[in-house]
C-alpha cells in the first residue's frame, strides 16, 4: 500500500479509537490514527483517570483524620493540592505514554492532527489526504454548557477546568448530580470544602435506583453536603447564582457539571464511543470499538454504571422504579451485616437484587468494592444464570461478596 493507503482509519484515539486501533492491527490490518490532543482522550486525560487519582488521595486524607480510632495516631494531617494535582499529572503522563509506546509497537501510524472525513474513505488531516478501506469515528465529547449558563473558565468551571485547580477553594456549588458532580461532590467535601449540589431532578443520582439515590442523599447529609433538590440555576450575576426556588448562593467556585455534548463529523457514516451519544462511558466505548472491529457483540442492557468514592456504588438492569409493584422479588441485605465491613471500617451501604421467576432483573449496591461486587452479577446476568445456579457458587469469606451469596437466599 502506498504512504497515504490504509485499511482502516480512526479518527480520536480515545477508549473507542485506540481500542479500535489495537483490535484492528490485531488482524494484521494497516491503521492510520488521528488525534488533536492528546492520546488517551478524555477518559485518560480530563476524566476517568485524572479524577480517581484525585479521589484517592481525597479518602486516603478522610481515612487519616479517623485513623485514631483504628489505633493509628498521626499528628499534622494536612492536604498539600498543589501536590495533590502534581500526582495525577504524573499518572496520567506515565499511563499516555504508555499508551503512546503500545500504539507504536503494534504498528498503529500515528498522526497528532486534527482530522476530517470528506467521504467515506477519504480523510484529511495536515494537508494530506489518506485513503481508507474503512473509517471510524470516535470522537468523543464535550462538557456541556447551557444559553443561560456559560463556561467562564474562572467563576463557572467545567469538568475540564476543574481538575487544573492548584488551590482548594473554601465552597463551591455543583450543578448536576451525576456520577460526575457526585464524585467531585466527595471529593471536594473529603477535602472540607463546603459543598452544595443543585439537582434537576428530585434526587440525587437521577439514574440510579431510586433507594440508592435516597442512601446517597443521606451519606450527603451525613457529610454535611448540603443539596437542592428539584431546583435549577436560573441565572449567574456578579458570582451570585439564582435558583429556581428563589435562593441565591454565593460559592467561591461553580462546577458546571449537567451532561456531555457528542463531537460529531461532518460525512461520517457512523461513529463509536462517546460521539455517538447512547451511553457516554470508557467501557461502553471500549465494547463498542471491540464490536466494531472484532465482531465481539456485546449485550448494551448490561453496562454497569459505577459512581466512585466511599462507598461506591454501582448498579445494573432494571430499577425498581421500572418495575410494577408485585411483578418481581427484592432482595436485600445491609454491608454492616458483614464481617469484613467492620474490619475495613466501612460499614454503611446495601445490596439489592431483584429478580422474577428466579432470574436476575437488576442488582444495585452501595458498598465498599461495588464496583467489582456488580460484575459477579453481570456475569450471571449475561449468563442467564439463575438465583439457584448462583446459590451453588462458594463465595471466599469474609469478603463483600458473601454479600450477594447472602442476599440470594433473603
Ligand atoms: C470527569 C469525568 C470522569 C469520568 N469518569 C469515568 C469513569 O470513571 N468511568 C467511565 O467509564 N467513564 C468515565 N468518564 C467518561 C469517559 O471519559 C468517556 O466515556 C470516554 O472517554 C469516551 O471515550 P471515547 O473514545 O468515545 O471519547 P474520548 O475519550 O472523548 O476521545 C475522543 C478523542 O477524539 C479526539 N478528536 C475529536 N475530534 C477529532 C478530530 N476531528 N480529529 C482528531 N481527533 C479528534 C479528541 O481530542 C479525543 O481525544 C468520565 C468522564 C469525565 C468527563
Amino acid at each position: 500500500m502506498s504512504e497515504n493507503k490504509f485499511d482502516i482509519g480512526i479518527i480520536g484515539a480515545g477508549p473507542a479509537g485506540y481500542t479500535a486501533a489495537f483490535h484492528a492491527r490485531a488482524k494484521g490490518l494497516s491503521v492510520v490514527l488521528f488525534e488533536k490532543d492528546k492520546a488517551g482522550g478524555v477518559c485518560l486525560n480530563k476524566g476517568c483517570i485524572p479524577t480517581k487519582a484525585i479521589l484517592h488521595s481525597a479518602e486516603l486524607y478522610e481515612e487519616m483524620k479517623c485513623s485514631a480510632d483504628l489505633g493509628i495516631t498521626c499528628s499534622d494531617v494536612s492536604v498539600d493540592y498543589a501536590k495533590v494535582v502534581e500526582r495525577k499529572d504524573k499518572i496520567v503522563e506515565k499511563l499516555r505514554k504508555s499508551l503512546e509506546l503500545s500504539l507504536k509497537n503494534a504498528g498503529v501510524v500515528t498522526f497528532n492532527a486534527e482530522a476530517n472525513v470528506l467521504d467515506n474513505r477519504k480523510i484529511s488531516a495536515g494537508g494530506e489526504i489518506y485513503e481508507c478501506e474503512k473509517i471510524i469515528t470516535a470522537t468523543g465529547s464535550a462538557p456541556r454548557d447551557f444559553e443561560n449558563l456559560r463556561f467562564d473558565h474562572e467563576f463557572v468551571l467545567s469538568s475540564d477546568d476543574i481538575l487544573n485547580l492548584k488551590i482548594l477553594p473554601k465552597s463551591i456549588l455543583i450543578i448536576g448530580s451525576g456520577a460526575i458532580g457526585v464524585e467531585w461532590a466527595r471529593i471536594f467535601s473529603a477535602f472540607e470544602v463546603e459543598v452544595t449540589v443543585v439537582e434537576l431532578a428530585e434526587h440525587i443520582l437521577p439514574l440510579a435506583d431510586i433507594e440508592v439515590s435516597k442512601r446517597v442523599e443521606r451519606i450527603f447529609k451525613a457529610k454535611k453536603i448540603k443539596t437542592y433538590l428539584s431546583n435549577s440555576v436560573e441565572k449567574i450575576e456578579d458570582k451570585k447564582v439564582y435558583l429556581s426556588s428563589g435562593d441565591v448562593l454565593e460559592p467561591e467556585l461553580v462546577l458546571l457539571a449537567a451532561g456531555r455534548k457528542p463531537y460529531r463529523l461532518d460525512n461520517a457514516l457512523s461513529c463509536i464511543g462517546d460521539a455517538c451519544g447512547k451511553v457516554q462511558l470508557a467501557h461502553f466505548a471500549i465494547k463498542q470499538a471491540v464490536a466494531e472491529v472484532s465482531g465481539v457483540e456485546f449485550n448494551e442492557g448490561l453496562v454497569p454504571s459505577v459512581v466512585y468514592g466511599c462507598p461506591e456504588i454501582a448498579w445494573v438492569g432494571k430499577r425498581e422504579q421500572d418495575l410494577e409493584e408485585g411483578t418481581y422479588k427484592k432482595s436485600s441485605l445491609l454491608i454492616s451485616a458483614l464481617g469484613k465491613s467492620h474490619c475495613d471500617n466501612c460499614s454503611d451501604g446495601f445490596i439489592k437484587i431483584l429478580s422474577r421467576d428466579g432470574k436476575i432483573l437488576g442488582a444495585h449496591i452501595v458498598s465498599k468494592e461495588a464496583s467489582a461486587l456488580i460484575q459477579q452479577i453481570i456475569i450471571a446476568m449475561q449468563n442467564n444464570l439463575s438465583i439457584d445456579d448462583l446459590k451453588k457458587v462458594c463465595f471466599a469469606h469474609p469478603t463483600y461478596s458473601e454479600g450477594i451469596f447472602e442476599c440470594l437466599f433473603r
